[in-house]
């Protein structure tokens, strides 16, 4: 198999679990058909005066545990397919840490490099009124990813609110704190990549502190996962991003690639540090592995050059099928997407619960309750895979879908 598509990554993925779990036909079709997906127009008045025509998505994977949840990707990639298999690894992401939610994710494709903030706000307020039908805080709830950030969860509250007259700060999550948004949730999905990976390390009896580490991919999730790392004690010698990667053996100052990318916009470039491609990250001699940029970048192919003792997946869906086995083969320990980067959906929900009670928590108490909320469910999982000689992947799954159909049987069939 070659270089397979994010949904056919994901459908492979449910087939697994649903063959260990055994479960009907039926069943399986259920679980894996989108439960609602709307497919939008999105005309933008550019800058210059001219129209774009630009294309928007939402599909609602499952809402059978909960409203649906899922982040919003601005890029030049998204299509439908691509969402899809992003809505699907929610609804078992937000299954395996045990939150009241489904899964859903959308998208628009467009490439906001190449658009000025007002564009950006143009489109995402258009966007929003398009599937206004479909979201809301019982219904389906949006959150940054790819391309998108607190700003724009900003102009999707504000828009939502607008149109139904009141303002609704549950109907986003990684929103800017002056708007309902919670403390803690622009960093959670690093904090429980670090966290996982505690604990994956903790399991082989090796301490953070004593790991050397690669992240792929510097946007808001490597670039903090690469900073917890380095604050754990590790030593961080590479990190890239699309425009390309740097390595110092010796482990890269933080703090000043912080400065460089918040004054250049890119890790390239930054000095005391040797350049190199992202393809030569991947297979460095380094202990652990955070890919945190885009899909399917660990396939057959590269998956076969990693050198890594543990992959931690902050990105969703950055191994393929033929990567996964590949790996596994090699006895590279992987902890799948779907656990490892779930702690911004976990403190996205102490956001929605806050917004919902008008009440806000400290960071402490936020803190405190992601890393609960993280150690369980890798525990949980570890421990099936442990029992039944499983991938975490795949006791990862097991556990997401095994309660999502639980959801279903519980529920019933209507009529
Ligand atoms: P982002 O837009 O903030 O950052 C993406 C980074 O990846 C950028 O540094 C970009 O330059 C880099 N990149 C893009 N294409 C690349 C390529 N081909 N090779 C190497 N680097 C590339 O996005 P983000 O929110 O950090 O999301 C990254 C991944 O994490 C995505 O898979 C997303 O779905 C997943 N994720 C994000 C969150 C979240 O809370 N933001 C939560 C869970 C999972």
């Amino acid at each position: 198999m070659s270089d397979p598509s994010p949904l056919a990554t994901a459908r492979a993925q449910l087939a697994t679990a649903v063959d260990i779990l055994g479960f009907s036909d039926g069943m399986h079709q259920m679980l894996a058909t989108p439960r609602r997906e709307m497919r939008v127009a999105v005309p933008l008045r550019r800058d210059d005066g001219g129209i774009e025509l630009l294309h928007g998505y939402r599909v609602q994977h499952n809402i059978s545990r909960g409203p649906g949840k899922g982040g919003l990707r601005y890029s030049s990639h998204v299509d439908l397919d691509e969402v899809r298999a992003l809505a699907m690894w929610m609804t078992w992401k937000c299954a395996v840490v045990d939150v009241p939610y489904g899964g859903a994710k959308g998208g628009v494709t467009i490439d906001p490099a190449t658009h000025s903030k007002g564009e950006l706000e143009r489109v995402t307020r258009r966007y929003t009124s398009e599937i206004m039908p479909i979201i809301g805080p019982e219904r389906d709830i949006m959150a940054p990813d790819i391309g998108t950030d607190e700003q724009t969860m900003a102009w999707v509250m504000d828009t939502f609110s607008v149109n139904v007259g009141y303002t609704v700060p549950a109907v986003t999550t990684g929103k800017p704190l002056a708007v309902g948004g919670s403390l803690g949730r622009a960093t959670a999905t690093s904090r429980g990549v670090v966290d996982v990976a505690a604990a994956a390390l903790a399991d082989a009896g090796v301490p953070l502190s004593q790991v050397s580490a690669a992240v792929q991919g510097f946007g808001k999730v490597g670039s903090h996962a690469a900073v917890f790392l380095h604050q754990a004690g590790a030593r961080v010698v590479a990190v890239s991003d699309e425009h390309g990667g740097i390595y110092d053996e010796q482990g890269l100052d933080m703090p000043r690639l912080m400065r460089h990318v918040a004054a250049t916009g890119t890790v390239v470039g930054f000095d005391d540090a040797e350049s190199i491609d992202n393809a030569t990250l991947l297979a460095l001699e380094v202990d652990l592995l955070v890919p945190a940029a885009v899909e399917g970048v660990l396939d057959e192919r590269t998956a076969a050059t990693v050198r890594a003792r543990w992959v931690v997946e902050g990105a969703n869906g950055p191994t393929t099928t033929a990567g996964d086995k590949v790996l596994a083969d090699r006895g590279v320990i992987v902890v799948p997407d779907i656990l490892a980067n779930a702690g911004g959906v976990v403190v996205s929900y102490f956001e929605w619960v806050q917004a919902n009670q008008a009440y806000w928590w400290t960071e402490a108490e936020i803190s405190e309750r992601l890393e609960l909320r993280m150690r369980t469910a890798y525990n949980a999982v570890a421990e099936l895979a442990r029992r039944d000689g499983l991938t975490l992947r795949d006791a990862a799954l097991v556990i997401g879908v095994r309660r999502v159909a639980q959801a279903h049987e519980t529920r019933g069939l209507y009529p």
